[in-house]
């Protein structure tokens, strides 16, 4: 199994080349943000109480996006293996993944950090708001909360996986397939 973390702040382009990634790999996408959009529109009550916290930028509790990644993960007991985008998100949530795959006998393989700078990021959410109907991203002062969440609870996060050698900064400016292309390049030489 290859089990891999694409990190980065939000509107760093996860989403976006985690969908060309899991495509060319064959890996399992498991995004804690579209697992909880999910329960948000099936008006789920974890669904209804992760809502109030997504819509002021906030993080979800730990022990929800916990509970969301270890039932995945036993959904899917013949996957080749996992991309985890926007998870692990806080070093509680870190910790908690590490557990999860030891019980499976599993690690992660990498972690791929997208470096983009905040005057980047913020324009890339205000335009990804004008079309993608995501309450989080129509206006600047939820998308800066996000982006302060971020530095305060989820860049020491890969410090974590640093400890043990697990991260690669890839630069996630230029365009689309170009920032694939390097991704690609790691996860090529780490096969
Ligand atoms: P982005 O990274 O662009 O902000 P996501 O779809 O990854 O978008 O996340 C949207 C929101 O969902 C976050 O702002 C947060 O409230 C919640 N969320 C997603 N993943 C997690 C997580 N692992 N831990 C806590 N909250 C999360």
């Amino acid at each position: 199994m290859f089990n891999l973390i694409l990190f980065g702040p939000p509107g760093s382009g996860k989403g976006t080349q985690s969908e060309k990634l899991i495509s060319r790999y064959g890996l399992r996408h498991l995004s804690t943000g579209d697992l909880l959009r999910s329960e948000i529109s099936k008006q789920t009550s974890l669904g209804l109480a992760a809502k109030n916290f997504m819509d002021k930028g906030q993080l979800v509790p730990d022990e929800v996006v916990i509970g969301m990644i270890s039932s995945s993960l036993d959904e899917n007991p013949d996957a080749k293996g996992f991309l985890f985008d926007g998870f692990p998100r806080t070093s509680a949530q870190a910790e908690a993944l590490d557990k999860l795959l030891q019980l499976k006998k599993q690690q992660i393989a990498v972690m791929l950090a997208l470096d983009v700078s905040e005057e980047e990021l913020v324009k890339r959410l205000i335009k990804r708001g004008e079309t993608s109907g995501r309450s989080d991203d129509t206006n600047e002062q939820i998308i800066r909360a996000r982006i302060n969440e971020y530095r305060s609870k989820t860049a020491m996060v890969a410090d974590y996986y640093s400890q043990f050698n697990k991260v690669v900064m890839v630069k996630g400016e230029g365009s689309i397939d170009e920032i694939f292309e390097s991704l690609c390049r790691e996860i090529d030489s780490r096969l």
